[in-house]
């Protein structure tokens, strides 16, 4: 098969741990026979400073040319001033919502050989495998009025937290849809004590429960989410929420798994089976630039890495490919190799090409 793929490298670590996920890529071509055509292009910080803009419209033609997108990380101290009326991060907001992309899966998995890895018990992280559905496209990162102005009293900012029912139904439907495929369970999240478009959340999950009886609907206070993630987090089969909740949470998922580097994710804007007809959707690691390690070829590339196994499965249905690669992460982990990130129960400490390496060789 013939698959042609978007590479957005983007900043710090970004570059790195993509770079590695395209070395796995080409092992998984040789073995199997694809021939994989990859264009790269620019977004983010260091595109702001050779063209004035983080989602150059080139990008754009780009990633609508392609069958799916290999994403990095963007930012970074260099573009934060907040003065600055252009940021890296509006780049990946920008192509999410262009392309549609509201549906953000993040698996959280705990692998046994990396349980000493996490600061948590063992016993807490037993049977930890779950599936984290964040909403992309809506909420507060969206939400007009989005704006700082000068008042007599003082600066003020705002934000604003807005959704839909179609946007907060179809979201909830894809949590629905999961769940059917895995054991049945959804904690949808939300703050319905306060927030007027959580209890609108919460009323719409209802109704979409009525669809899926197989399913044992719960609703969570996000703040109390925060506590079982941590207290009960094998409990957990599939968790819904809204974007800003999700971003949040997914970081604090990371934990269980020994570190932010181990995370992967895919944007979709439909289920794979359904019936539309161009669907380009976006792989890339949950963690972002990471400034404080760029640079030094120590950043963990498995999030990237699975990532691509999750294009190849969602994408293009290679599932004996997508296979090859966990299952090549998952031995690799087990004979011990660590990056520094992961390396709190010793093993042998490699860096992010010889990580990388030692994966490829394995598929
Ligand atoms: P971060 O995810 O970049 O880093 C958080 C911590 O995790 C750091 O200590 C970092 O060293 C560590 N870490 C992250 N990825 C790692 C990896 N692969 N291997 C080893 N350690 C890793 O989050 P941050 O520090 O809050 O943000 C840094 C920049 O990244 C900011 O500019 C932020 O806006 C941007 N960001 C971008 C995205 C994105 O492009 N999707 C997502 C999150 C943050």
């Amino acid at each position: 098969m013939k698959a042609s793929i978007a590479v957005l490298p983007g900043d710090g670590i970004g570059p790195d741990v993509v770079a590695e996920s395209i070395k796995v890529l080409h092992a998984v071509s040789d073995r199997f026979g694809h021939e994989f055509s990859l264009k790269t292009a620019e977004i983010g910080g260091g595109s702001i400073d050779k063209y004035g803009d983080p989602l150059p419209q080139k990008t754009v033609e780009t990633c609508n040319d392609s069958d799916a997108i290999l994403f990095g990380a963007v930012g970074g101290p260099k573009w934060d001033d907040p003065t600055n009326n252009v940021r890296p991060e509006d780049g990946i907001l920008a192509i999410r919502k262009s392309l549609g992309l509201f549906a953000n899966l993040r698996p959280v998995k705990v692998y046994p050989s990396l349980i000493n890895s996490s600061p948590l018990k063992p016993e807490f992280l037993e049977g930890v495998d779950m599936l984290v559905l964040r909403e992309l496209t809506g909420g507060l990162y969206f939400g007009k009025p989005k704006k700082r102005w000068n008042t007599s009293r003082g600066r003020r900012g705002v934000d604003t937290l807005k959704y839909t029912e179609r946007e907060i139904e179809r979201i909830l439907r894809v949590g629905f849809e999961l769940a059917m495929g895995r054991r049945k369970k959804l904690a949808s999240v939300d703050k319905q004590n306060v927030l007027e478009s959580s209890r609108l959340w919460r009323e719409i999950a209802v109704e979409v429960s009525h669809e899926y009886p197989e399913v044992e609907l719960e609703h969570i206070l996000v703040d109390n989410a925060a506590m079982q993630l941590i207290r009960n987090p094998a409990n957990f089969d599939v968790i819904v929420s809204e974007n800003t909740f999700g971003d949040i949470l997914t970081d604090e998922a990371s934990v269980l798994a020994g570190s932010m580097g181990m995370l992967p994710s895919a944007s979709l804007s439909t289920l794979p089976g359904s019936n539309r007809t161009k669907k380009v959707s976006l792989y890339e690691p949950i963690h972002g630039t990471a400034p404080d390690i760029a640079g030094k070829g120590i950043a963990n590339p498995i999030g990237s890495i699975l990532s691509t196994a999750m294009m190849l499965r969602l994408s293009f249905g290679m599932a004996d490919e997508a296979d090859s690669i966990e299952s090549a992460v998952e031995s690799v982990l087990s004979e011990g190799y660590r990056t520094a990130d992961i390396s709190a129960d010793g093993g042998d400490v490699v860096g992010t090409t010889q990580m990388g390496d030692v994966i490829a060789g394995q598929i």
